[in-house]
């Protein structure tokens, strides 16, 4: 995928700030951050969204989030930390990349990661239940 920015870092052809690397992930700042020490962790392999990451890929995502959540929560002296991942162009995913954000959280930073609530009507939540185990 030579036209994609995030297997460009991954291949070291674009230089980014390197935080943790493995043989499947690498995990790195992302330049235009939520809060300062907000970090990417990408599959070293191509892949667009988390329906496309086998199992390898996945798991070793989820370790380095969890890894890098812990340092990024000691370096930048907060517990509070949200774990983000965009899939979809309507879900705000810019990069066609899987990624993984790590962002740490400080009291009144005032970032919207929160949604409003919608209610269900009578008998849709078991109806939207029913529609989405036939898919699992
Ligand atoms: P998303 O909206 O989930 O696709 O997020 C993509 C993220 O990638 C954004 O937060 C960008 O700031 C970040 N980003 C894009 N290009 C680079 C780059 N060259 N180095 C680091 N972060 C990047
Ligand atoms: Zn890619």
């Amino acid at each position: 995928m030579e036209n994609c920015v995030f297997c460009n870092i991954a291949s070291k052809k674009i230089s980014s700030s390197v935080v943790y690397e493995d043989k499947n992930v690498l995990a790195f700042l992302d330049i235009m951050p939520a809060n300062k020490g907000h970090c990417l962790i990408i599959p070293k392999n191509h892949c667009e969204n988390i329906t496309e990451m086998d199992s390898k890929d996945m798991s070793a995502m989820m370790e380095a989030s969890k890894k890098v959540a812990k340092a990024v929560s000691l370096a930048c002296g907060s517990s509070s930390f949200n774990l983000v991942m965009n899939n979809g162009k309507d879900s705000g995913q810019i990069v066609m990349h899987a990624h993984m954000h790590v962002i740490p959280r400080f009291e009144k930073d005032r970032l919207r990661i929160k949604w409003s609530h919608k209610r269900y009507e009578l008998n849709e939540m078991s109806e939207f239940a029913e529609k989405i185990k036939k898919f699992v």
